[in-house]
C-alpha cells in the first residue's frame, strides 16, 4: 500500500513537472516566435527565409507545450466544456481542408465524406478541433506515402435510444496497430515501438487528449486497426441542440497549422565551371 502511494505521489509530481517545463516554455517561445515573424515581414531573400524556419520551427515545439498543457489542465479540472450550437459538416470541412497542405506534403490523398449537407449540434469548437486534428495528424504520419485517408461523418442506427448520435470517423490505409496494444494506445506517453519506422515523432499525448475530451463531452472513441493495412478511429458523440447557435466558427488553427518545412536556401560562392561538382544532400 505503501508503495502504491508512493507511486501515485511521484506520478503527480511528474505531471506537474511536465506542466511547469511546458509552462515555462510557452512565454520565451512565443517571443522568439514573435520576434522571426517580425523580421520575416521586414526582410526578403535568405534573412526571410530563415526567419520562417525559425518560425515553423517554433510552431512545432508551440504545438507540443499546448497539448502538454491542456492534458494537465484536463487532468486538474481546470478545462470546462464550452458548448455552441453550429453546422458540424463545416466545421469538420474547415478541420480537414486545414490538413490538405500537409497532406499533399507527404503525398497523401484526404477525402472528406459527410454524407449530409448541413448537421446543426451542440459541440465545443476548441476540444472537437484538437480531437480531430489529432486523429488527422496522426494518420497522415502513420500513413506511408501513396496512401489514402477518408474522414466520414455517420449516424449509427439508434432505433433502440432515443439518443440521436453521431460518428465522426478518420481511416486511413498506414502502417496499422497490433492488436495487443490496441487498449494501450490510451494511454498518457504510451507509443508503439516500431522498429521499421523508427523516425516517427510524437509525444504519445494526443490520444489520451482526446480519450480525455470525449468523456467530457459524453461521447467516446474507438479504435479497429490491422498491422499493413490501416487503422480506423471512430469518435461517436451525442447530437443535442440546446447551446446557443453561433453561424460562423474559426478555427484555432494551434493545432492544424503544419507549414510545410522550409529549408534555408544558401548561395554558393565562387563556382568554378568545368570543374566536378559534388550535392551533397542532408
Ligand atoms: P504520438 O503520435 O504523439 O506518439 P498519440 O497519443 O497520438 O501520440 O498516439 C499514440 C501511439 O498510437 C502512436 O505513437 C502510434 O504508435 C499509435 N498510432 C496513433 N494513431 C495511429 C495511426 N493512425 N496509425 C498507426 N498508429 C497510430
Amino acid at each position: 500500500k505503501n508503495r502504491a502511494e508512493q507511486l501515485q505521489e511521484l506520478d503527480l509530481l511528474k505531471s506537474k513537472l511536465y506542466a511547469n517545463i511546458a509552462h515555462e516554455f510557452c512565454t520565451p517561445l512565443t517571443l522568439i516566435k514573435g520576434n522571426a515573424d517580425e523580421i520575416e515581414d521586414e526582410h526578403e531573400g535568405e534573412i526571410a527565409e530563415r526567419a520562417k524556419s525559425i518560425v515553423h520551427n517554433s510552431n512545432k515545439i508551440l504545438f507540443l507545450v499546448n497539448q502538454m498543457l491542456n492534458l494537465s489542465k484536463v487532468e486538474e479540472g481546470g478545462f470546462p466544456v464550452r458548448y455552441v450550437q453550429s453546422d458540424l459538416v463545416a466545421f469538420v470541412r474547415l478541420i480537414v481542408d486545414s490538413f490538405r497542405d500537409y497532406a499533399t506534403l507527404r503525398n497523401v490523398e484526404l477525402h472528406y465524406e459527410p454524407g449530409r449537407r448541413q448537421l446543426m449540434m451542440d459541440f465545443d469548437p476548441e476540444k472537437l478541433e484538437e480531437s480531430v486534428s489529432n486523429l488527422l495528424s496522426n494518420a497522415i504520419k502513420y500513413t506511408p506515402e501513396g496512401g489514402e485517408i477518408f474522414v466520414s461523418l455517420r449516424m449509427p442506427d439508434t432505433d433502440h435510444s432515443p439518443e440521436r448520435k453521431i460518428e465522426i470517423s478518420v481511416r486511413d490505409t498506414g502502417i496499422g496497430i497490433p492488436e495487443d496494444q490496441l487498449d494501450k494506445i490510451f494511454i498518457r506517453f504510451y507509443r508503439v515501438e516500431d522498429k521499421r519506422f523508427p523516425y516517427q515523432e510524437g509525444t504519445g499525448i494526443g490520444l489520451t487528449l482526446v480519450n480525455e475530451y470525449m468523456k467530457m463531452m459524453n461521447g467516446t472513441i474507438l479504435v479497429n486497426s490491422e498491422p499493413g493495412e490501416g487503422s480506423e478511429f471512430v469518435i461517436t458523440l451525442p447530437v443535442t441542440q440546446t447551446a446557443p447557435v453561433e453561424k460562423e466558427i474559426r478555427l484555432k488553427g494551434t493545432f492544424t497549422r503544419i507549414e510545410k518545412q522550409v529549408v534555408p536556401q544558401f548561395k554558393t560562392t565562387g563556382i568554378e565551371w568545368g570543374l566536378p561538382r559534388l550535392l551533397i544532400i542532408e
